[in-house]
């Protein structure tokens, strides 16, 4: 086990003691880029995970203006007068790119940042989807150490970052618009497949065309092999706005929880889920060792463009940087 020093072991106290200071200082800790504060963070994070893994991770995606931020605040006020804790974390990858976010400005969920019973977090930002999903996983496990009953993971609907957050939460829930085009464009990018939990958002505009886009999702999700074999993916109409079918959202996170808990695919998943992350995380640093390398370095720009100018093959240039390794 790494070493904590005292200051950290308060940390892990005031994390435990389900103190909001500590859990911010220790997701800070974990979001730094330093060598020092990495180990740190690792000796923190060890330390609590004997305490972790009592939530439902939800995962929630959808386009931007398809309604995340107002169905989340109008979720998490719901779940916290259930008697639940609420976390609310995002996985944004554009706001490394950009230095602006497309998610987590503190504008948003005006009512549920202000709850004592909700805890929101921005996106990390990290200089790789990679980096900005391996911080919110360990920030999950700070905030389930720190009690939180639900932990919700919130993501825009561009790039890899729906696999990322299917890959860490139990339950992925994608939300749609109530017309045929964005349905297409879901099956297209392949995230339909990975729902567990579909959405029609914004059902009081046109509850005649939410019905529709209902029946058009279902037809097409009976073309995909379900993920189980014991979960049929429910696709539910629902108003943000107006606060109409949170309950019955929930009402469906449960009873999937519920069903594969009985089948034993509910652990199964996590089990999985945690293999991944290892991976992960020794494909990342096998890169990083690869890349930061010496000769690695020296030689790279000469047999790479030795690649482009057909003078060498790929697999010879690979191969002989590969050898570098050993
Ligand atoms: P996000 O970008 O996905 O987080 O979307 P927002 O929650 O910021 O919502 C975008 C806009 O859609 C806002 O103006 C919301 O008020 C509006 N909106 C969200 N949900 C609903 C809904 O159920 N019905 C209607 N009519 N508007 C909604």
């Amino acid at each position: 086990l790494p070493a904590i020093d005292a200051a950290d072991q308060a940390l892990v106290d005031g994390v435990l003691a389900r103190k909001l200071r500590p859990l911010a200082k220790t997701i800070t800790l974990i979001e730094s880029q330093r060598e020092d504060h990495k180990a740190r963070a690792r000796a923190v994070l060890e330390a609590l995970l004997p305490h972790t893994g009592k939530s439902i991770r939800v995962g929630i995606s959808g386009v931007p203006g398809v309604g995340k931020s107002t169905f989340i605040e109008g979720l998490g006020l719901y779940l916290i007068e259930q008697g639940f804790r609420v976390a609310v974390l995002a996985v944004d990858p554009s706001s490394s790119v950009s230095g602006g976010s497309i998610l987590g400005d503190k504008t948003r969920m005006e009512h549920l940042s202000q709850n004592p019973g909700a805890y929101i977090r921005p996106s990390p930002s990290a200089c790789s989807l990679g980096g900005v999903a391996e911080k919110t996983r360990e920030t999950m496990l700070v905030c389930e150490a720190s009690g939180f009953d639900v932990i919700i993971v919130e993501t825009v609907g561009v790039g890899q970052s729906e696999t990322a957050v299917a890959g860490m939460t139990d339950i992925f829930c994608l939300l749609q618009l109530p017309n045929a085009g964005d349905d297409l464009q879901a099956i297209k990018k392949g995230i339909m497949e990975i729902a567990d939990l579909i959405v029609i958002n914004k059902a009081d505009i046109d509850p005649s065309a939410a019905m529709r886009a209902k029946s058009q999702i279902k037809t097409a999700l009976h073309m995909l092999r379900p993920m189980s074999q014991n979960w049929i993916v429910p696709v539910i109409t629902l108003s943000a706005l107006r606060n109409e079918g949170v309950a019955e959202f929930w009402e469906q996170v449960t009873r999937y929880r519920d069903t594969l808990t009985r089948t034993g695919e509910f652990d199964a998943k996590r089990r999985h889920q945690a293999l991944a992350w290892m991976w992960d995380m020794i494909d990342n640093g096998l890169r990083s060792r690869f890349r930061s390398h010496p000769q690695v370095r020296r030689d790279l720009p000469d047999l790479a463009s030795a690649v482009e100018q057909g003078t060498t093959t790929p697999s010879a240039a690979a191969l002989t940087l590969l050898s570098y390794l050993n």
